[in-house]
């Protein structure tokens, strides 16, 4: 018996500060020191790791903020390598991790406990009061301690003082530089609309007024560019230059579409924003949308797999597709609570089977990927804008405060909301 439907609304709370991202082109000089900075701010934040790590009932507290600061004082009178950095990068780098600590221990914030930073995986560091300047039109620079100043690419409007600099190398080799900013606000009109969203696995987004919206996919040609590097990284010698060559053309093409992953992103939740009053999602299970391709036993062979190339495929596809949702969940809270627009997040199951009309809830109602008719009530409806219209409905009950029948089979039971989180959404009748 499937489990029952529970409403969830989540209030938006962690992701009000954006990052303004531009690409920052060190000259090779300063690209050397950008990378020392980077080194030493990996290795201070790993000693904390560790430190934290270390931790044990009975053996007492690891040291606290200003403590930790204190030894780094004393590690750069014992290291000249280390006192040949910037002390106010190094010293950064330990209060980025007392924030993350802080952001663990936020009951309420999804945030993991702070991780080692490998030597392969994305570098960077962070500037306190950092000064950036414009140059002209399309270029500015920021002031990084012994590199003086260094130019990026001015493609928004920055804050006057934007307080802090994060200088990022991403494992395709690009330096960016990022300036934390408030989200500026959707310019809209209430309109008195409410809006449902159903995330598709297979095709795309679609609204509960009908909409369809088509996310980026890999293409074919780059799929197959990325699964043969990934396959002739597996043979080639650790530690290589051939390895790491690959490797570098892999972060590429992963690149490539993460840009055009955010670019969707940017443009589906500003249109969504400035049109409606209140945007329902499903919660999301990204994890259980990406499920490795199952391996193919070989029939003539007891014990081995057959290559499974066209799987592999739509993995990358889904990996992409879920990672599109992600995004666009986050661009969408983070601009509704700059812009007046509720967002709210409900229990996804059996919004597909549902029926709109009568409530009827089967998987016999699903007549295929794209059609819903009903088997009780006939009532017949594009399967995805079904599921997107009772997104919205689960939503709308939600933000009333009112209970939830869950139309499970077999299952007559009820979900309540609190009326704090009621509070938080307008009421508004389904549209
Ligand atoms: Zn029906």
């Amino acid at each position: 018996m499937p489990a029952t439907p529970v409403i969830v609304v989540s209030a938006h709370k962690y992701s009000l500060r954006v990052a303004i991202r531009n690409r920052l082109y060190p000259d090779a000089e300063q690209g050397e020191l950008l990378a020392v900075h980077c080194g030493h701010a990996r290795f201070v934040w790993n000693l904390a790791v560790e430190q934290q790590a270390w931790r044990r009932p009975g053996r007492g507290n690891p040291p606290a903020s200003a403590a930790r600061q204190r030894q780094l004082a004393e590690a750069r009178q014992a290291e000249p390598w280390l006192a040949a950095g910037s002390s106010s990068v190094q010293q950064q780098a330990l209060r980025d991790f007392d924030r993350a600590m802080a952001a663990f221990f936020d009951k309420g914030n999804p945030a993991g406990q702070p991780e080692f930073r490998s030597k392969r995986g994305r570098q960077g560091f962070v500037v306190r009061d950092a000064k950036a300047r414009r140059l002209s039109r399309h270029w500015g620079e920021v002031q990084v301690p012994k590199c003086g100043w260094v130019r990026f690419r001015w493609t928004k409007p920055l804050p006057a003082s934007p307080g802090m600099a994060r200088i990022t190398l991403d494992r395709a080799g690009k330096w960016h530089v990022s300036f934390p900013a408030p989200q500026p606000a959707v310019s809209r009109e209430p309109a008195g609309k409410a809006i449902g969203v159903d995330l598709g696995v297979r095709t795309a987004l679609v609204t509960s007024d009908g909409q369809h919206y088509r996310a980026p996919r890999i293409s074919g040609r780059q799929a197959a560019r990325y699964l043969a590097a990934q396959q002739r990284m597996a043979r080639q010698h650790k530690k290589s230059r051939q390895r790491e060559r690959t490797r570098r053309a892999m972060a590429g093409i992963a690149a490539g579409v993460t840009r055009r992953r955010q670019d969707w992103a940017e443009k589906i939740s500003t249109r969504l924003v400035a049109a409606n009053d209140v945007i329902v999602l499903e919660k999301l299970n990204t994890k259980g949308m990406v499920r490795k391709p199952a391996p193919k036993p070989d029939p003539g062979q007891p014990g081995a797999f057959l290559p499974n190339r066209a799987r592999a495929k739509a993995g990358l596809s889904r990996g992409i597709l879920a990672s599109c949702w992600g995004a666009l969940s986050t661009r969408l809270e983070q601009k509704s609570s700059a812009s007046g627009t509720t967002a709210l997040f409900v229990d996804p199951r059996f919004t597909s089977q549902q029926c709109r009309a009568c409530g009827h809830t089967a998987r016999e109602n699903r007549e295929s990927q794209a059609v819903f008719a009903c088997v009780a009530c006939g009532h017949s409806d594009h399967a995805d804008a079904n599921a997107a219209r009772n997104v919205l409905a689960r939503g709308l009950l939600a933000a009333n405060g009112e209970v939830v029948p869950a139309h499970a089979p077999g299952h007559g039971a009820y979900a309540c909301v609190s009326p704090r989180q009621a509070a938080a959404g307008t009421t508004r009748s389904a549209a």
